[in-house]
């Protein structure tokens, strides 16, 4: 297929031109188109969500003992390993990450898939203790017809963590991939297809969030919305989902609170801090963009980081030694300049970056260097609003229960990170910190066994862990009788 021709969309099970407007995805780097492809039109959810709905009901694969579904799992799981040096070639086009992380995102998908796999063929219903003379049994069955509504930063992994779980537990997936990064979900459907799963299970419509993401979650027939991206778009779907009463799951945005403590090894605590804020290019919900270091250390940290931070490789993300790409897109980079002009506004002084880099490719691609602002207060504005790209805020702290304040003093509550060699002191202010994921000593590690989630305007609902698969199933209790007698009630004795 040359760049020119128009990339088709699957629509329940059907490969064909999407009904919506023609559009090209750019490369970050460049800005140069990837691929050109037509938005899916509302025709199209509704197609793709009878389309969903006659295959959860006719294809069988709801019936599918769970060993049966791990299997196609599994190949699900091996097919992206086979293909993914291309698949992570095609995201970092897609999105402009650098290449090793694409890499990362694209192996944790294939993770994911035989995780989830795993857990569906060991996934226990339980005879519950019994207070009668019957044998009651807790059991889960899946939902029907489940969206799937993913953000531009983290394509196919986002996706695999909804689908996977989703699929395992004998659901169809509508995916409503983000309008500027379709291109993996659309690998993904086509990944599902040849291993195997019956057609029609998996459909991806691009295309604009408003417009499409809207009808889907309201469609009658999805009877779950697993949904990743800003805060305002989460809060929105939980008010249609409250009108259906349509359990949701909602994963959001962050403002992580990184804390060094009086006592952190500096170059464990430098490290971190840096990864943590500038990997991705800041463009991560759990990115650590508010930093607190204890008072007695806050210069000598302040210089170690500020130098190791203008040592990072900002490039061309197709160079295997880069660690920062560009933004998503023009648009996104002129959001950050304006919370650093706002910061500065606020009375804050740049410690380094805020300015554009310039020459060759910095010319053509949405390149913002890494950026640090100090002398600024938790509740302004630029310390409480998501930035989501490489601006940390550093600000001192004096006493514990001051950091403790301010640390939670956010609408958000998704992650912290504390940087302390004493264990006991990390525990206690790891315990007391709000927030779904707390890092000690470490920060942005992940495991797909241990749930994910935030707290307050950072979500509701986890994803990831073995029991993450119970999200898109209904419990059901049944109840077995096992007397030889009547219910001891009424009418027994009065008959003839
Ligand atoms: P976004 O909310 O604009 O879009 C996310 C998805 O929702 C896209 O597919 C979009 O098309 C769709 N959408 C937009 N409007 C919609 C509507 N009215 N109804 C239904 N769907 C709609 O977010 P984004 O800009 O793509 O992503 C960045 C945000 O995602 C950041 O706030 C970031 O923190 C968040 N995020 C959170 C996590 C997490 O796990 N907590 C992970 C990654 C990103």
């Amino acid at each position: 297929m040359t760049l020119e021709q128009t990339l088709p969309i699957c629509v329940a099970g059907t490969w064909r031109l999407g009904g919506g407007e023609r559009y090209a995805t750019c490369y970050p780097a460049t800005g140069e188109p990837v691929a050109w492809l037509n938005a899916a039109s509302l025709e199209d959810v509704e197609l793709a969500v009878q389309g969903a709905h006659q295959a959860f009901l006719n294809s069988g694969w709801a019936q599918r003992k769970p060993h049966e579904r791990a299997a196609v799992l599994y190949r699900i799981a091996e097919a992206i390993r086979q293909r993914s040096e291309e698949l992570a070639q095609l995201q970092r086009q897609d999105n402009g990450k650098p290449i090793n992380e694409t890499r990362a995102l694209v192996a944790s998908a294939a993770g994911t898939f035989q995780f989830f796999a795993a857990a569906c063929e060991t996934l226990e219903e339980t005879i519950t203790p019994s207070r009668g003379d019957f044998v009651s049994m807790s059991v889960y069955e899946p939902m029907g017809v489940v969206a799937a509504i993913t953000p531009w930063n983290s394509p196919i992994a986002s996706e695999a963590q909804k689908v996977a779980p989703a699929l395992a537990a004998g659901n169809a997936v509508v995916i409503k991939p983000a309008e500027i990064t379709p291109l993996l979900a659309l690998q993904l459907a086509r990944i599902c297809e040849d291993a195997g799963l019956p057609k029609g299970l998996v459909s991806v419509l691009p295309g604009k969030g408003s417009l499409l993401g809207d009808a889907l979650t309201r469609h009658p027939l999805v009877k779950r919305v697993s949904f990743t991206g800003g805060t305002r778009t989460g809060k929105h779907i939980a008010h249609i989902a409250a009108d259906k009463m349509m359990p949701v799951s909602l994963e959001l945005g962050g403002k992580s609170p990184t804390i060094v403590l009086d006592d952190a090894d500096l170059d464990h605590a430098v490290a971190g801090v840096l990864y943590g804020i500038f990997s991705s290019s800041g463009e991560a919900c759990i990115a650590g963009s508010r930093l607190f270091v204890a008072r007695s250390l806050y210069e000598p940290f302040m210089q170690h980081l500020v130098a190791a931070a203008a040592q990072l490789r900002l490039g061309d993300p197709a160079d295997e030694g880069t660690q920062m790409g560009p933004l998503i897109s023009a648009a996104h980079r002129e959001s950050v300049e304006r919370y650093v002009a706002l910061g500065l506004a606020e009375g804050g002084r740049l410690r380094l970056g805020g300015e554009r880099p310039s020459g060759g490719l910095f010319d053509q691609g949405y390149f913002y260097p890494p950026t640090i602002l100090e002398g600024l207060d938790n509740h302004q504005q630029v310390c409480q609003e998501e930035i989501f790209g490489p601006v940390l805020v550093a600000m001192p702290f004096d006493s514990e229960a001051e950091l403790v304040e301010q640390a939670n003093d956010s609408l958000y509550a998704l992650a912290a990170g504390i940087w302390s060699r004493d264990y006991k002191r990390a525990w206690a202010l790891g315990r007391k910190l709000q927030a779904g994921t707390v890092w000690i000593n470490t920060y942005k590690q992940f495991s797909i066994s241990t749930p994910f989630g935030g707290w307050r305007d950072s979500g509701l609902g986890r994803e990831k862990g073995r029991l993450g698969i119970l999200q898109y199933m209904e419990q059901k209790s049944l109840y077995w009788g096992m007397s030889q007698q009547p219910l001891a009630w009424a009418g027994v004795e009065a008959r003839p």
